[in-house]
């Protein structure tokens, strides 16, 4: 029980996709009581105990729902690093950390959807328990992958488990696994319905599954009441996934018309996670990504555009995933960014936008119609942003500017985090860039040149 609050003097984007408006938000017991347009409405409240918080210059909108956050990677800058550097208990130890970011950076529910050692499990289990605090979360267990592989070639082994990885060869194996899963606690069931052939690589992620392989997928986790979710880049897997009856697809770029067709026709819920390649497409060059490469990422957003509009505009839900978990994305400062991407290429408004991260959003953690909007008998998982989010939705980057979040009514606590030291192996670490002779060389002077190539 968390009384009553009134926010109230706020702007309001209630998550529904309408416009925003002037008017106060009424929690009581965890839940939303009322949203009223114009002047406070706590007037008939009469003697009842009653937080206000005053919202005068802030938006108050639903906290935001991240549809593809992994929070056992740490910010890994490779495939390698959280394959063969991390420790189950430390890696669980260092998300529940950094579950705390999230909840600084307006986040209230994530779905992950795999993880090394499946422990983002205990650390939902964990959350849920009041042991740590972060945002609600749905997860996956090991994602699914056929011998083909995954997206990291040979670092992924022939059998059993690599990182967040584990193989299943076969249909009995499929369905074994699927059901261990269930047992273990995963909300979802994640399948990598595309992987990457080293001697293929030119042509893209290739789909590695048959289309009777995910149906027998599909079928074991829906008898068990549990959804299912794809990893897809490229027609021919989006299409098997849709016709296979998958609950949610990732990234789902490059479709052809069947693949579109299908989505349209199941109204697949899509989560494109394009803010890793966004990310590189306005700011690779500071981190001295090649052109080429720039070029590249850019395309595979620009591809998609007719593609995902058309989805988007034929009903097919659009939800927001930022992929933080990676060096390019790293938690907290990019879990709204899915929202400028969705505007500046899908031609959405800033409040559909926002719909896509609240509202729509719930569908991943399997609480649609329960929270994500701000609407009587929804859970209050509320945030308080300064500035108006539908004019800038980068506002929602600074977590400076976030100065409420609360999850069924309850208040988090917003401070600053204790600066975090080094662990001890846990980073990948490189020796920096090839030191060829011109780059020792360059700058000194000719007879420093020589000396040093005397020495050898
Ligand atoms: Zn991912």
């Amino acid at each position: 029980m968390t009384g009553t609050i009134l926010i109230e003097n706020g702007t309001i984007i209630d998550g529904t996709g309408a416009e925003p408006f002037a008017g106060s938000v009424l929690i009581r017991d965890g839940k939303i009581a009322a949203v009223t347009k114009g002047p406070a409405a706590g007037g008939d409240l009469g003697g009842r105990a009653i937080r206000r918080i005053d919202a005068a210059g802030q938006t108050v909108m639903p906290g935001l729902i991240d549809a593809h956050c992994h929070l056992a990677f740490d910010d890994a800058a490779s495939n390698a690093e959280i394959f063969h550097q991390r420790r189950n208990a430390l890696s669980a130890l260092v998300a529940a950390y950094n579950a705390k970011k999230l909840l600084r950076a307006g986040v209230t529910g994530i779905l992950d959807p795999d993880s090394t050692f499946e422990n983002m499990i205990d650390l939902r289990d964990a959350i849920e328990a009041g042991v740590a605090e972060g945002p609600r979360m749905s997860c996956g267990a090991y994602a699914l992958i056929t011998g083909v592989g995954g997206t990291a070639g040979r670092l992924i082994a022939d059998r059993g488990v690599t990182g967040y990885y584990k193989v299943v060869s076969n249909p009995h194996e499929i369905v074994e696994e699927v059901r261990r899963q269930v047992k273990v606690g995963a909300d979802w069931i994640k399948v990598h319905v595309t992987g990457i052939v080293p001697r293929q690589a030119h042509k893209g992620e290739m789909c590695v599954w048959s289309l009777d392989e995910l149906k027998l997928l599909c079928d074991t986790a829906h008898a068990l009441d549990t959804p299912v979710m794809a990893h897809c880049r490229g027609a021919e897997a989006t299409r098997r996934a849709a016709v296979a009856g998958f609950d949610l697809i990732f990234h789902a770029t490059a479709m052809d018309d069947a693949a579109l067709q299908a989505v349209i026709d199941r109204k697949v819920p899509i989560a494109p996670a394009l803010t890793f390649q966004a990310n590189m497409v306005d700011f690779g060059a500071r981190i001295g990504t090649s052109a080429a490469l720039v070029a590249m990422f850019e395309r595979e957003i620009t591809d998609s555009i007719p593609t995902i509009t058309a989805a988007y505009r034929a009903g097919v839900p659009l939800l927001c995933g930022s992929e933080s978990g990676f060096s390019l994305v790293p938690y907290g400062h990019w879990h709204h960014r899915e929202m400028e991407v969705f505007v500046k290429y899908f031609g959405l408004t800033p409040v559909e936008a926002i719909r896509c991260a609240t509202s729509e959003g719930a569908r991943a953690i399997r609480m649609e119609g329960r929270t994500g909007a701000l609407a009587p008998g929804m859970a209050a998982d509320v945030i308080c942003v300064r500035g108006r989010v539908d004019r800038d939705l980068g506002l929602l980057g600074d977590p400076a500017n976030i100065v409420t979040v609360m999850i069924d009514g309850v208040e988090k606590d917003l401070s600053p985090l204790p600066p975090r030291r080094p662990i001890p192996g846990w980073r990948l670490t490189a020796m920096g860039s090839l030191l060829t002779r011109e780059v020792a060389m360059a700058g000194l002077p000719p007879g420093e040149a020589l000396h040093v190539e005397e020495l050898h």
